[in-house]
């Protein structure tokens, strides 16, 4: 109940709620409370959480956010949310995002823009939570709910836990079953927790977790006792810097936050040293080509026949055209567009087949170094802090948006779990994150070493 008074009363400057489930909250707690004095309590027993609306809620609207899934109500639960329910959590409600996870700033949204808790020192300027899991930030970082489920194909669960100071993991690829997370580029997309302390992210995980054989790409790896690892230390592991994460015209800041990471993880027994991975400049041109091209196929099936949205036409390819041309928002038209293109008969060998190459390249940069004895890597989460809603700029270049992206992409290229910690703040007292990243399914190394940051 206080939960829902806190998003009742916080939600609408914030946007971070798309749908409020009160009555199925307090139904679902006072399950909880009935399992309590049973003395049988799952893990997360009664814990109030916030549902990305990219996840399908059985009875509940899921619409990626996207006014072509207009009032569609699947009538199947995705695993990661069953997991969460079986653990005993509560759902608050469903929370706003980029449309379709496309975005770094959570300005896509058919439900418009989500806002940002923080402001800036002396400025009453409304800030952008980062995105695509945006709403899921946002709650989380002004207690409208304890944690979020989230999603990450190029950063939305990372990017957006730096720029509202919390914590956010994307877990390894596979570690969390896809099944009915609306797909936005399947070889990339991944589920995971954004929440206030590593230690809750790492108790979300375990929940979220597991192998689920209606997934083709879940891995059947038993998962560990995250929450254990948390309070592991990092004495005795080796943690790579990149050189090549350290970008021309960087803020000074940002830079300064990552030598105290570095200081931190020494303070404690880690060893520090530098890396190369050398093809880390190609990974945002690549990510732009991979991930629309897996995204046009994916949102084919939007037609106006099986889901939502239908505007009439006067024949069937008007009505598809119509659908689509009213239902989806420019950012999404443009990755189908992207995505079209390169996959296209004469262009398919130069755009995707290339891109892929690429991948290879920089998975084989990551496998590089862990085999020469890195545990985990240590950069910036973002280039920046929180910026402005309606930034000129990048409004007008959209390249400069996917910028935001530099440092989390690589990780969903190479299919490495990654993590993003509140690690200070800026000039303007706006929160900052770092990143660590991780060997494959070796998430626990990132709780330990996040746990050292926070
Ligand atoms: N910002 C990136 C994009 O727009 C990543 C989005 C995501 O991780 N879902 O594609």
């Amino acid at each position: 109940s206080a939960y829902l008074e806190a998003i009742e009363a916080a939600n609408p400057a914030l946007n971070a709620y798309v749908d409020i489930t009160a009555e199925k909250a307090i139904d679902m707690a006072k399950q909880s409370d009935e399992r309590l004095s049973a003395g049988n309590a799952g893990a997360l027993e009664g814990v109030p959480l916030g549902i990305k609306d990219l996840f399908a809620t059985k009875g509940v609207h899921t619409q990626a956010a996207s006014h072509i899934l207009d009032r569609f109500q699947p009538e199947y639960e995705s695993t990661v949310t069953a997991n969460l329910w079986r653990d005993g959590a509560v759902m608050l409600g469903k929370l706003n995002m980029d449309e379709f996870a496309m975005g770094s700033s959570n300005e896509t949204s058919y439900y418009g823009p989500v806002v940002n808790p923080w402001r800036a020192e002396n400025s009453n300027a409304n800030l952008v939570p980062g995105g695509s899991s945006g709403g899921s930030a946002s709650a989380v970082s002004a207690w409208l709910c304890s944690a979020a489920t989230a999603t990450d194909t190029g950063g939305s669960i990372r990017q957006p836990a730096a720029l509202t100071g919390t914590v956010g993991i994307k877990p390894t690829y596979g570690r969390c079953s896809r099944w009915g997370v609306v797909a936005f580029a399947s070889s990339l997309d991944q589920a995971g927790p954004i929440a206030r302390t590593v230690e809750d992210a790492a108790i979300m995980l375990g929940s979220m977790s597991g192998f689920d054989a209606k997934d083709s790409t879940s891995v059947d790896l038993a998962v560990p006792d995250f929450a254990a690892a948390v309070e592991r230390g990092v004495k005795g592991l080796t943690i790579g810097v990149p050189d090549e994460y350290r970008l021309d015209g960087m803020p000074a800041e940002i830079e300064a936050l990552w030598r105290r990471g570095v200081e931190w993880l020494e303070a404690e027994g880690a060893t520090v040293r530098s890396i190369s991975l050398p093809h880390t400049k190609y990974a945002l041109p690549a990510y732009y080509i991979v991930a629309p091209a897996e995204a046009s196929s994916n949102l084919a099936r939007y037609d106006g026949v099986k889901y939502g949205l239908r505007v009439s036409g006067k024949d069937i390819t008007d009505m598809y055209e119509l659908s689509r041309a009213e239902g989806f928002g420019r950012e999404v038209k443009r990755r189908v567009m992207i995505g079209t293109y390169v996959l296209s008969a004469g262009y398919y060998d130069a755009y995707y087949v290339r891109a892929q190459k690429v991948r290879t390249l920089i998975k084989r940069d990551f496998e590089t170094v862990f085999a020469d004895g890195v545990d985990a890597i240590l950069t910036p989460a973002t280039p920046s802090a929180a910026f402005g809603i309606g930034d000129e700029a990048m409004k007008a270049d959209p390249v400069k948006m996917y910028l935001n992206d530099i440092f989390t992409v690589t990780v969903n290229m190479a299919g490495l779990p990654g993590i993003a910690v509140p690690a200070g703040k800026d000039g303007a007292g706006l929160p900052l994150g770092l990143q660590l990243i991780g060997k494959p399914f070796d998430e626990e190394t990132l709780f330990a070493a996040g746990r050292v940051i926070e």
